[in-house]
């Protein structure tokens, strides 16, 4: 359509402002050669949770969805030389693309994949008295959204930021009835975030060459 067409060309217009480094383009480059779906975040995404990062003063990162490790590369680059970002990845062909571009871009050190079901590594981390995390990116299977929220709040400090992403789905999110089981995902995330005593948090509508969606904030108290 061409409310499409704009999005993507306005994406292409700020790209001056991203400023996408070659090294970003590298890692996306080795996960589409993998030929892993194509489904990281975009450009502005990626530099946007390097400013979130950035913005709470963040030393510790966990991300849920590491895919080919390119929001992964946004967030470590962000960090302090003895930060850390902890990703939590379901499949192990998708950890060793990441493990791998991560790697040949220096920033393998502060980067430590997790392979396996998500809720499995939370209720370790959780179970293990994981020292807090400051910022988390949850872009995993939607299914499951609630539970690893439920799990990234009690898992981070006082002040930290949950970014949720993809919770708008085309509008999508609104049809009470709808028979995609991601939408019913999201649907019962928003209604326990909203419920949630621990945490203060907006939804922010977006549009760009990814289409029409959105991402939760959520800030701890
Ligand atoms: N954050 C990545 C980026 O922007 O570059 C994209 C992540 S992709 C949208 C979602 C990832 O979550 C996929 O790699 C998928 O294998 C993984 N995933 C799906 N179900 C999962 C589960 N139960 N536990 C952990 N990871 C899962």
């Amino acid at each position: 359509s061409s409310a499409e067409r704009a999005w993507a060309a306005v994406d292409a217009f700020v790209a001056p402002l991203v400023d996408e480094p070659q090294t970003a383009r590298d890692v996306q480059a080795a996960a589409s050669d993998a030929g892993l779906p194509d489904i990281a975040v975009s450009a502005a995404q990626g530099r946007l949770l390097e400013l979130l990062a950035r913005s709470v003063g963040a030393r510790r990162i966990l991300e849920i969805g590491t895919l080919g490790g390119y929001s992964t590369w946004w967030l470590a680059q962000s960090l302090p030389t003895d930060g850390r970002v902890v990703s939590l990845e379901l499949e192990p062909d998708h950890a060793a693309v990441a493990s791998a571009s991560l790697a040949a871009t220096g920033l393998g050190d502060r980067v430590e994949v997790l392979v396996g079901p998500a809720l499995a590594s939370l209720d370790a981390l959780v179970a293990a008295g994981s020292e807090p995390f400051d910022l988390v990116f949850v872009d995993a299977d939607k299914q499951q959204l609630a539970a690893y929220t439920d799990r990234a709040i009690t898992l981070s400090r006082p002040g930290a930021l949950v970014m949720v992403d993809n919770v708008v789905r085309g509008g999508a999110v609104t049809d009470a009835d709808h028979p995609d089981d991601r939408v019913q995902g999201v649907r019962t995330f928003l209604a326990a975030a909203a419920a949630d005593e621990r945490v203060d948090g907006t939804v922010v509508q977006t549009v760009g060459e990814k289409g029409y969606d959105g991402f939760a904030l959520l800030r701890v108290r």
